[in-house]
């Protein structure tokens, strides 16, 4: 039911001096009339006020009001900042509950918001990023898709298919009307060619921009002990790895996430890859073969005043992959290229490299585009549809054709959440954080 009202906590419920206790819906102002000394409400205001659970003060609180639609949910909603810590929270949160409130399903604020169209699918979805954004990237991404810019990329494609779809439909319903223009397949074939090529570029460039916004799949390569394992632990800024200096140590795959300002890297540190009778070394081995072939990028470290044959193996073993040679120990031996000291913590010549090189993919953060999955899952079947069309158009009478059109189009508004299924919905929000 969408008409009940929902509370949450909206803030981690962890010690802290604030957090917030959320309630929206038709019944929210008399709720809080009743639980605090306001006797009126005034929208748009914060007020000093207490909580009472009957005569027994509960805290000392500040109270936020929005009137329906001016809220995030577009019902009424209220915002009780009440003193941090789990205990008050957590009684408040019992007493909303006590005065008829159901606890909210996490994400339920921004489904009501979506349902009550306050916010489209994708903004949703943005706001839902921008909550969980690690880097300045995925949060500048984020913010940019919260402010709607999804609709304004797709609202002009989406009209003029409205308008061709609108005098196609007239042209099959009322064939009498001779005052109507009879659309052809030549008249539209130009249009169905620039939506094509304007699709395929979004998805190209949203398909670009997830790599390094979800993270490059990194593999860390070298013979023993050139300092891979140094390499991971200045990337995470964590001692995750063993480093030793006992050749073929590291024998599993660490993994980890690190995240520099503007690109992620999910990775993964591999025993050397050479020969090996150690049957334990040997399974690691494949397992940095398998890896090597799947990875963005392939990170072979070299000790730069110890390079012999076995790195030549290395780096014939890398050709054809995504492979930058990085050398390492530049304290010891500085050498042409990247340089690095993994020991000293001294990894910026890296960093830097990987930002300039992923300058056109980062870049796409400040532009307007598909920004997951979904969205790019769902243009491609636009796409599709429009590519049948175009196939077709030169064979087959419109209104044959007309579903591809219409299949194009609907693919597109499900995008922006203009059709969905409520399945899709829940399964979505589902994701999101209790009180969002
Ligand atoms: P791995 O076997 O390739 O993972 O190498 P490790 O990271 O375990 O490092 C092997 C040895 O080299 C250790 O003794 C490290 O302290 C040392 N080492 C790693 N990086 C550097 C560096 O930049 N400079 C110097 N001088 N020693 C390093």
């Amino acid at each position: 039911m969408l008409n009940d009202t929902i509370c949450a906590v909206s803030t981690a419920l962890k010690e802290g001096a604030i957090s917030i206790v959320r309630l929206s819906g038709e019944e929210a102002f008399r709720i809080i009339k009743e639980i605090s000394d306001l006797k009126e409400i005034v929208p748009n205001t914060i007020r000093y006020t207490h909580i009472y659970d009957q005569e027994e003060m509960l805290d000392e609180v500040l109270v936020s009001c929005f009137k329906a639609p001016h809220s995030y949910t577009a019902e009424d909603l209220v915002e009780i900042n009440c003193h941090g810590g789990i205990y008050v929270t957590r009684t408040i949160l019992n007493l909303l509950i006590k005065k008829g409130c159901r606890p909210a399903e996490p994400g339920e604020f921004s489904k009501r918001a979506y349902l009550n169209g306050r916010l489209d699918l994708s903004q949703a979805e943005s706001a839902n990023d921008l909550i969980k954004a690690a880097n300045s990237l995925q949060a500048r991404s984020a913010l940019r898709g919260l402010n709607g810019s999804l609709e304004k990329l797709l609202d002009p494609l989406l009209l003029e298919m409205k308008n061709i779809i609108a005098m196609i439909e007239v042209n099959i319903d009322y064939p009498e009307y001779e005052d109507e223009i009879e659309m052809t397949a030549e008249q539209i074939a130009p249009a169905v060619t620039k939506w094509i090529v304007w699709e395929e570029n979004m998805i190209r460039k949203a398909e670009r921009f997830r790599t390094v916004k979800d993270g490059l799949d990194t593999v860390i390569i070298g013979k023993p002990n050139v300092g891979k394992s140094s390499l991971l632990n200045a990337l995470l800024g964590e001692d995750k790895a063993i480093v030793t200096d006992i050749a073929g140590t590291t024998r599993d795959l660490v993994e980890g996430k690190a995240i520099l300002d503007n690109v992620i890297l999910n990775l993964t540190d591999t025993a050397g890859i050479r020969e090996s009778n150690d049957i334990v070394e040997a399974i690691g081995i494949q397992k940095s073969k398998e890896a090597l072939a799947k990875a963005d990028l392939v990170l072979l470290v070299m000790d730069g005043a110890n390079i012999d044959e076995e790195d030549q193996r290395l780096l014939k073993l890398s050709e054809g992959s995504k492979r930058l040679i990085v050398y390492n120990k530049k304290d010891l031996c500085p050498h042409d290229g990247i340089n690095i000291s993994a020991k000293e913590n001294d990894i910026s010549m890296l960093v830097d490299y990987l930002n300039e090189h992923y300058a056109d993919a980062i870049a796409l953060a400040d532009e307007d585009i598909l920004n997951n999955e979904r969205q790019i899952a769902l243009m491609k079947r636009s796409l599709t549809a429009l590519k049948e069309l175009n196939a077709a158009l030169s064979t087959l009478p419109l209104d044959v054709i007309f579903e591809d059109l219409m299949e194009s189009y609907h693919r597109l508004c499900e995008i922006l959440g203009k059709e969905y299924q409520e399945d899709l919905i829940d399964h979505m929000f589902r994701n999101f954080c209790l009180g969002k």
